[in-house]
C-alpha cells in the first residue's frame, strides 16, 4: 500500500480522507440521534431487540461484573447489562458522539439505571489495561476508521478471562442478497427521509454494511489482535452476526 492509500478510507461507497471519515460519521449520528431508536424499530421491524437480547444472553455477565459498552449510543446494551450486573457491578456507556451519548445517558437515568458515561473514540479508550469482564460493541465497529486499532484497544482493557462481543451487520446468505439489496437501497433511505428527513444517512447505512468485513474476515481481525476462541453466530441468515472472543 502506498503512503497516499494509507490516508484514505471508505465512507460507504465513497473514498475519503481518514480525517474526513470521522467528521462524516459524526454528521450522520448528530443528524439521526433524536429519532435513532424509532428508526431502529421501523427498519428492523423490532428485530434489533432480539439480536441485542441474544447478545446479552451470550455475554456471561453476572451480578458484580464490570462491563464496557463501546459505541453504546442510546444505551440499549448498557441498560440490559446494568440490570444484570446489579448494584455491585459497573457498566460504562461510551460513544464518540455527544448527541448519541447524551441521549443514552439520559435514557438510562430516566429508566432508573444511571451509568457513568464517557465520550471517547474506540481507537483510544481511556481505561487501564485489564479493567473489564466484558466489552461490547453493537452496530458501532462498522463506522470506525481503523477497526483493528479499535479491536486492539477493546482487547487491552479486557481482564484475562474476559470476553468481547461484536454485534454488527454482516454478509447475508447469497440467495437472499438481491431481496436484501432492494430493501436496503430502495426502502430504508425512504423510511429515513420520512422519519429523520435525512435519506443520505440511511444510504450511508446501506453502503457501510456492504463495505464491512464478512464473518470470516472479522473473525480473522479479532484473532490478529490477540482474541482467542473466536466464534460467530449468524442471525437472520447473516443480516447480522454476533462475534465473540476471549482474552486469556
Ligand atoms: N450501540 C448502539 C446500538 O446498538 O443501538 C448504537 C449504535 S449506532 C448505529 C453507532 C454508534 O457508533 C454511534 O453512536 C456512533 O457515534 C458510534 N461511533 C462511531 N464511530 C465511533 C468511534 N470511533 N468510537 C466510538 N463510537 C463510535
Amino acid at each position: 500500500m502506498s503512503d497516499s492509500d494509507s490516508l484514505t478510507t471508505h465512507f460507504g461507497f465513497q473514498q475519503v480522507n481518514e480525517d474526513d471519515k470521522e467528521k462524516k460519521v459524526a454528521e450522520v449520528f448528530d443528524s439521526v440521534a433524536d429519532r435513532y431508536d424509532l428508526m431502529n424499530d421501523l427498519m428492523s421491524a423490532g428485530l434489533h431487540r432480539l439480536w441485542k437480547r441474544f447478545t446479552i444472553a451470550q455475554s456471561g455477565v453476572r451480578e458484580g461484573a464490570r462491563v464496557l459498552d463501546i459505541a453504546g449510543g442510546t444505551g440499549d446494551l448498557s441498560l440490559a447489562f446494568s440490570k444484570r450486573a446489579g448494584k455491585r457491578g459497573m457498566v460504562v456507556l461510551t460513544d464518540i458522539n455527544n448527541a448519541m451519548l447524551t441521549r443514552g445517558r439520559d435514557r438510562l437515568l430516566d429508566k432508573g439505571h444511571p451509568v457513568p458515561a464517557a465520550q471517547c473514540n474506540a481507537e483510544c479508550i481511556p481505561f487501564k489495561d485489564d479493567s473489564f469482564d466484558c466489552v461490547s460493541v453493537s452496530f458501532g465497529l462498522r463506522n470506525m476508521t481503523h477497526k483493528d486499532k479499535a479491536l486492539a484497544e477493546m482487547y487491552r482493557v479486557l481482564k484475562p478471562g474476559g470476553r468481547l462481543l461484536v454485534l454488527e451487520f454482516s454478509s447475508i446468505w447469497k440467495p437472499l442478497a438481491p431481496l436484501y439489496d432492494l430493501y436496503s437501497f430502495k426502502v430504508i433511505p425512504k423510511i429515513g427521509q420520512l422519519i429523520t428527513k435525512d435519506a443520505p444517512s440511511y444510504q450511508y447505512l446501506a453502503e457501510s454494511i456492504r463495505m464491512h468485513p464478512d464473518q470470516e474476515t472479522l473473525k480473522g481481525i479479532m484473532e490478529s489482535v490477540g482474541l482467542e476462541k473466536v466464534e460467530y453466530f449468524n442471525l437472520c441468515f447473516g443480516v447480522v452476526a454476533l462475534h465473540r472472543g476471549y482474552k486469556f
